[in-house]
């Protein structure tokens, strides 16, 4: 045992995450003020995450529209696989939790129209105006003041830098042999705190998992460094049931310069007239998609890219928008991608943008029910790391923000419902053992690790899939997994090390749904078998 580490620490229910869906099922959960509530993040600060970096804005109820208009965009934009129940949920409550919390509670500073409404925007496959943003950094806005307000909460304690290794489950975990008997129930989590650089036992009558997504399992990808797929490798072990994992969503311009990796570049350039070209000044669109060349819809564009990558070895592909329309044009029109690009040293107005597709966001995840449960017992999971069924086989732009409001709000709904759950005896679970590692983990060893699971998961289990290559895939990661796991038990934990555990573990569900899957459907596109068209 690690002379760091601590006694175990106890609340009603710990919280795994505060991007939007923790932040939100903590301050539901606040309300109850006999409740004590635990909020874990790995970063440093409570408001770094995925959320923060959501631009375009959260769908809510347009002024010409319905429940109806909603539910329908989501099942097309689902390609029949959004579960029309969740879809219903979140249109039916989505648009009140987003006036309650965020307009009335947490005064988020929407924009307005000039006469004083709020300024709806409109967005690929919405019938409607119903998007509500703050400039083009929605997320920031809307996370800065939800965490505001759980600061604020005596019965929620924030802890930052510290990072869940592993759920705490009776069948895996406790000194009684018989407790494999019993259904498979979380108890809380191993907590890695960063500052003690140990292990200690976080101990939870319930566990809500809400952890985000995985985008950063892909060499490219739009997430910020936290998005590894933690949870789902978490709640895997566990015994939890995971569903639509094949199904990852890829944005097809990102920026591709070094410092800028990731940086969103908006499909509107490209309706402005945007241009793209190979990096010997090729225009391919029209070969891949001759109706609607660069206009083509984003999966079809973002494979064309990818296509044009792999088969002539270019780095990137380039988006001319500079030698199409005026500078100011472009000035007024894109004045954050102009501002971020120039700050790198890429003025647009001039030279092309270089642009690759992006891993962007996870469909599938962990299975919940309409009120946030996992299969597991006492363990609850929400927002991009839950599988709810609402985005099914490609999610509807800007609805995963809701998502994450409205299934927060439901998981804290239904614990506080229940009576509070015991918190187990300390006694009965083992403190984390660590006794004579000495070792440090090796940067270099983690950093190629990461980077071998990122080029796995980008070519072969990436925008376009088949069996030769998910078969390749599935073959490397399963060693390097074998691999990882030697590595992990023989060194001193660290938050890198922890990530590359859960990363390859995450990789490999990704992988395995998607070579079980043969139907290309919504973003799972796989090259040598029939099926529904990709949208
Ligand atoms: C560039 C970009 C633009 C986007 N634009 C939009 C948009 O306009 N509209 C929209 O609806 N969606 C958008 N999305 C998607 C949306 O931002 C996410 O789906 C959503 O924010 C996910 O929220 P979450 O609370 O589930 O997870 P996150 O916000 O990612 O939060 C995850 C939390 O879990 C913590 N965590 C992770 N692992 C561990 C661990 N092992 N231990 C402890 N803590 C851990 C993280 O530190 C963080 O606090 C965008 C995403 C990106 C990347």
């Amino acid at each position: 045992m690690s002379a760091a580490e601590m006694s175990a620490i106890q609340s009603d229910v710990l919280v795994i995450g505060c991007g939007i869906a923790g932040a939100s099922t903590a301050l539901r959960l606040a309300q109850d003020s006999q409740r004590q509530i635990t909020v874990i993040t790995r970063a440093t600060e409570p408001e770094e995450s995925n959320t923060r970096y959501a631009q375009g804005g959260i769908v809510t109820r347009g002024e010409d529209d319905s429940a109806d208009l909603i539910v329908k965009d989501i099942l097309a934009a689902g390609a029949g696989l959004s579960l029309p129940s969740a879809a219903r949920i979140l249109a039916e409550e989505g648009p009140r939790l987003v006036r309650e919390v965020l307009l009335e509670t947490a005064d988020v500073a929407f924009d307005h129209t000039s006469d004083g409404r709020l300024a709806y925007g409109r967005e690929a496959a919405h019938s409607r105006p119903r998007i509500l943003h703050v400039g083009d950094a929605t997320g920031k806005a809307i996370i800065q003041a939800l965490i505001a307000m759980l600061r604020k909460k005596p019965n929620v304690r924030i802890v930052t830098s510290a990072t869940a290794v592993d759920l705490i489950t009776f069948s895996h975990h406790a000194r009684d042999p018989l407790t494999v008997y019993e259904p498979i129930t979380c108890h809380g989590a191993y907590v890695f705190e960063r500052p003690r650089r140990a292990v200690r036992r976080y101990l939870a009558g319930t566990t809500v998992l809400a952890t985000g997504g995985l985008g950063r399992i892909y060499r490219h990808t739009t997430n910020p460094k936290g998005a590894r797929g933690d949870g789902l490798a978490m709640a895997y072990r566990a015994g939890a049931r995971v569903i639509n994992a094949e199904y990852v969503q890829f944005h097809p311009t990102t920026l591709a310069v070094a410092d800028g990796e990731g940086f969103l570049i908006s499909e509107a350039v490209r309706g402005e007239g945007g241009r793209l070209l190979t990096p010997d000044g090729r225009r391919f669109m029209t070969e891949y998609a001759p109706k609607w060349g660069d206009l083509a819809p984003r999966d079809v564009v973002a494979r064309a890219i990818h296509h044009e990558m792999i088969e002539h070895g270019y780095p990137h592909v380039l988006l001319d928008i500079g030698s199409i329309i005026a500078a100011d044009r472009i000035r007024e029109r894109f004045p954050t991608i102009h501002a971020r690009c120039l700050s790198l040293g890429l003025d647009i107005t001039r030279e092309p943008i270089p642009v690759v597709p992006a891993a962007h966001y996870f469909c599938g995840g962990v299975w919940t029910d309409e009120w946030g449960r996992t299969t597991v017992h006492n363990l609850y999971a929400v927002g991009e790391a839950a599988c709810t069924g609402v985005h099914g086989a490609n999610r509807l732009a800007s609805t995963s923000l809701l998502e994450g409001l409205v299934w927060g709000n439901r998981a804290a709904r239904d614990i506080a419902a229940r009576s509070p759950t015991s918190i187990a005896d300390a006694e009965a679970v083992p403190r984390w053992e660590e006794e004579g590692l000495e070792e440090d983990a090796d940067p270099a060893l983690i950093w190629r690790d990461m980077r071998t699971i990122q080029h796995t998961m980008w070519h072969y289990v990436g925008l376009v899939r088949s069996t030769r290559r998910l078969t390749r895939a599935l073959l490397d990661l399963k060693h390097l997994d074998q691999d990882i796991d030697n590595f992990y038990r023989a060194t001193r934990l660290n938050d890198a090390l922890i990530g590359l555990r859960h990363s390859v573990q995450a990789a490999l569900i990704v992988a395995s749904a998607a070579q079980h899957n043969r139907e290309s459907r919504g973003c799972h596109y796989r090259a040598d078998t029939k099926g529904m068209a990709a949208i």
